[in-house]
């Protein structure tokens, strides 16, 4: 039986993560998941500013910055009007992208095994992890990051909460503008026009040389729009978005359109003694709300900067010191602030009383303000930069002279 410090299930973004980050810090650790290169999975699409400074925390941001497209400039629209042109701060790449670039970072000194983990027993001092190849693992803490597989926790007397189903749907596809070479726009993240149509927004953002676009809608799956988008993509989405249709233009797809629910859902009795849920494992997020590779990051860089660093140098693996990583303050304040946004994006979309739509005008003319204050400063910052290089070149041609 191989014996490591540390086992992970599963080997996506949280995963891959940890092995990197612990095999860098001498850990020994062993990484299991059936696919040895990450398959091609409609997931997070783009790392904004606060999560890649998360990244930044745990070593991996110049490879992902490597590997992803900077969006330079995102245009923004609220009820069919463009309201700010701000500096980028987004980096687009695909999940399997992201997932693999990491993986390529985990140092060789880690053991990566391509099967499943079927089950692990588990105690204070070491865990058992058995393997679909027959194979078996002693560790002194297994992180289980396998994901939405519930299985695996149902095996360790887990329970899968959900609550919310079908919170919302996320559409991802492709877009090609039809008749030109490009859209007029770096990036576009337009807002949804109505209530009635239940849609918080719409984000395009480069991928390489491709425009990717993520619609999210908060309905069901039997809705017939969702079909109608699949087959006519562009007469759905300006159906529901007319506004829309003045900033992108005509448009065809690449490929398929993806469409795929997402529950909102928590882990219960996940206090147990050498074992650790990290991500989506652990509880899910709203795709929305964008909140779910930021609760990825920060579960992860905390418990491999922080907490296993502190386990193991000290005996045993009781459900006290696991106690610590769950408890930590920057999680919890991340959790509660990824659950929170998923409701309060739902309602700010879709709810009709007074204070939600005082607060979406409120957001309007906030944001209204700030793009009409950036469009100023703008202006008036290459009057002033010419000025100060005539003023340059000016005292150049002064203290030549006076040389000469
Ligand atoms: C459609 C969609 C859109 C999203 N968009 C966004 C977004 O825009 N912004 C954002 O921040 N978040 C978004 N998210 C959320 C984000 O993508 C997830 O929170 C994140 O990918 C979860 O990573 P993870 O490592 O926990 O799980 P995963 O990436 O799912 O990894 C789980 C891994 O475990 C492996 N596995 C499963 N079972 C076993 C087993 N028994 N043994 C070994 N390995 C196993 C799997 O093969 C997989 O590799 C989105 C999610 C979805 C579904």
């Amino acid at each position: 039986m191989r014996q490591k410090d540390v086992a992970i299930a599963g080997g996506g973004l949280a995963g891959s993560l940890a092995a990197a980050m612990l095999a860098r810090k001498g850990i020994d650790v062993a990484m299991i998941d059936p696919h040895p290169v990450y398959p091609p999975d409609f997931r997070c699409e783009k790392i904004d500013g606060p999560q890649m400074r998360i990244l930044e925390k745990t070593g991996l941001a110049d490879a992902v910055l490597r590997a992803s497209t900077h969006d330079r400039e995102s245009w923004v629209a609220r009820f069919g009007r463009l309201i700010e042109k701000r500096p980028g701060d987004q980096q687009g790449l695909m999940y399997d992208t992201l997932v693999n670039t990491i993986r390529a970072q985990i140092p060789a000194t880690a053991e990566v095994i391509c099967a499943k983990v079927t089950d692990i027993t588990t105690s204070a001092e070491r865990q058992i992890v058995k393997l679909s190849n027959g194979e078996e693992i002693s560790a002194r803490l297994v992180i289980v990051a396998n994901g939405l597989n519930v299985g695996l926790r149902g095996k360790l007397g887990m329970e899968r909460e959900t609550i919310s189903a079908t919170h919302s749907i996320s559409i991802g596809f492709d877009a090609v503008p039809a008749g030109r070479a490009a859209f007029q726009f770096p990036a576009l993240t337009y807002y949804g026009e109505q209530p009635a149509e239940r849609i918080p927004y719409i984000t395009l953002f480069p991928i390489g040389t491709a425009m990717r676009a993520n619609l999210f809608i908060y309905s069901d799956m039997q809705d017939p729009w969702l079909r109608q988008m699949r087959e006519t993509p562009q007469e759905a989405l300006f159906a529901k978005l007319p506004g829309l249709r003045a900033l992108m233009g005509d448009f065809t797809v690449a490929g398929f359109v993806q469409i795929r629910p997402v529950d909102l859902y928590v882990t219960k009795n996940y206090q147990k003694a050498g074992v650790v849920l990290v991500g989506d494992a652990f509880a899910t997020s709203c795709p929305a709300a964008g909140t779910g590779a930021r609760r990825v990051l920060t579960d992860v860089e905390r418990l491999c900067n922080v907490h296993i660093p502190h386990w193991l140098a000290t005996p045993g693996m009781a459900v006290e010191k696991i106690g610590a990583f769950y408890d930590d303050p920057v999680k919890q304040a991340c959790d509660t602030f990824s659950i929170t946004k998923a409701y309060s994006l739902r309602s700010f979309t879709v709810d009709r009383t007074l204070p939600w739509v005082v607060r979406r005008w409120a957001k309007f003319f906030m944001q209204w303000g700030k793009g009409t204050l950036r469009r100023v400063t703008a202006a008036r910052t290459p009057r002033r930069l010419d000025a100060d290089s005539e003023e340059t070149s000016q005292a150049l041609v002064r203290r030549t002279s006076a040389r000469g």
